[in-house]
């Protein structure tokens, strides 16, 4: 079965319904940019001649990249010119070459061209983790966006080096916050609603950082008693902070925000949108004084293209489909779709459900296609008919794979992510107090058992021995 990227080829050529390449049933091929048949060093080329950065094409193409956002310089000209199977031969013997001394890791919205080589394959949190697992690698290589490659390089020891293959590869919602904007917006919080706790000792504002941000909003987090979450665990990560204080600031991505808040049982009106471009967000100060979640207005391209009127579709189409949705999708869609969860909650209703179940799915292509080839058991098609990928994550293909590992060879590190010491340090203190925060109903367990264990130690009163145990 071709792959998304080879579908885009055949689109290109009018060829993908003769071929008859996969996508949803019944519907015509079509994608959104048909710049996404060109290799991606293109794109590099028109940056560096245009003098800005841009995000390529793809879902973000519309996007504004920040004039900082990290440019790649050009590709070498023989990996431009070489073939597929070319390129395959030259990546399979530099891995070959090297070892156990560089691990790669895959995005789950990678490409699968590139994907085919990866040891671990994963969302950002498991593929940093994974690095750890690794310890023998001397080089990382991240094939996925800049934010990731940021905490792999915090996670992994002081002796390796993360390499982004492209460093044109960023991430569109993650720059939709930055810090500066993050501490303006924080200094009128504090304005507004104080520093002193209240009577329960809970401060007035936490602030949340979804994965999906640069280190230094992870740090600023560490630095200001707050935390970072993913998409599995935002409403654990939301509880931690509600204990903690009386209001939280989400950032970058409203929709995980709202969704997760709203599942929680908190209000709308109670959710004040932040744009930063405008004083105390664009709200008046009595929106303000009832906020229990202030959402940063940021978003993912990719989520955002995700519509009620697909989901209508695909029930009309397919009565009895399961429309299985990612939380950064607009709360409308969330509301309407059987189940919305992260890109492993997916993963896993796929895997476990009973053969012939119809998918709708509302994530990334590139994972939905590649669940399709992988459960043919199912019928898996994405929600949206029209194939448009993660703009930043198609800047990676194998080209810079097979540059970066040949560099490796070479004893050349080419496109390393450093995190500078001062701001990974408050980054890992924001990573830490996510790792260890605990579903409610986990954490209050935890602590009657330890109530328990400590009424038995005043009293004198030993613990049970148990069967079998020494001494019992
Ligand atoms: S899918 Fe969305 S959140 Fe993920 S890297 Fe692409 S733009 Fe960023």
């Amino acid at each position: 079965m071709p792959s998304v990227n080879n579908t885009i080829q055949l689109i290109t050529r009018a060829e993908a319904e003769r071929q008859g390449t996969r996508g949803r049933p019944g519907r015509a091929q079509e994608s959104c940019d048909d710049d996404l048949a060109k290799g991606p060093w293109e794109f590099d080329l028109a940056e560096a001649l245009a003098g800005t950065p841009g995000y390529g094409p793809g879902a973000s193409n519309a996007d504004t990249a920040p004039v900082e956002t990290p440019r790649q310089g050009q590709l070498p000209q023989e990996y431009k010119d070489a073939s597929d199977d070319e390129l395959t031969a030259r990546i399979m013997a530099a891995k070959a070459e090297l070892g156990d001394r560089v691990v790669i890791l895959g995005h789950f919205y990678q490409r699968d061209e590139v994907v085919k080589f990866a040891d671990f394959l994963g969302d950002s949190f498991q593929l940093a983790n994974a690095a750890k697992a690794r310890d023998a690698a001397e080089a990382i290589v991240f094939c996925g966006v800049h934010f990731m490659a940021e905490t792999a390089d915090m996670l992994s020891g002081a002796h390796q080096s993360v390499i982004l293959p492209n460093l044109a590869a960023g991430c569109s919602m993650a720059d939709m916050a930055d810090l500066p904007s993050v501490e303006a917006c924080w200094a009128q919080l504090e304005e507004l609603y104080g520093t002193e706790p209240d009577a329960a000792g809970r401060v007035p504002v936490i602030p949340v950082t979804y994965m999906n941000s640069s280190a230094a909003l992870k740090a600023f987090c560490g630095e200001h008693g707050g935390i970072v979450c993913t998409s599995s665990n935002a409403a654990t990560v939301l509880e931690w902070a509600y204990e903690r204080g009386q209001r939280v600031l989400f950032f970058p991505d409203q929709h995980l925000g709202r969704n997760t808040a709203k599942a929680m049982g908190i209000p709308l009106e109670h959710m004040p949108l932040w744009n930063p471009r405008l004083p105390l967000g664009g709200n008046t100060p009595a929106a303000m004084d009832n906020a229990k979640v202030v959402l940063w207005q940021g978003f993912c391209s990719v989520h955002k293209r995700f519509t009620t009127a697909q989901i209508d579709q695909a029930r009309a189409d397919f009565p009895g489909v399961r429309v299985i949705v990612h939380p950064e999708c607009p709360m409308e869609v969330v509301d309407a779709a059987d189940e919305s969860g992260s890109t492993d909650y997916i993963l896993k209703a796929v895997q476990a459900a009973p053969d012939g179940t119809t998918f709708a799915i509302g994530t990334e292509i590139n994972m939905v296609n590649r669940l399709a080839a992988q459960y043919p058991q199912h019928t898996i098609f994405c929600l949206d008919p029209v194939i448009c990928p993660c703009s930043t994550m198609y800047r990676i293909h194998p080209g810079y794979l097979a540059w970066v590992l040949e560099g490796l060879v070479r004893g050349e590190v080419l496109n390393q992510i450093t995190v500078p010491e001062a701001t990974a340090v408050h980054a890992r203190v924001a990573l830490e107090r996510m790792l260890a925060a605990r579903p409610r109903s986990v954490q209050e367990r935890a602590e009657r058992q330890a109530a328990a264990r400590d009424r038995r130690g005043t009293a004198g009163v030993r613990e049970p021995a148990a069967a079998g145990a020494p001494g019992a």
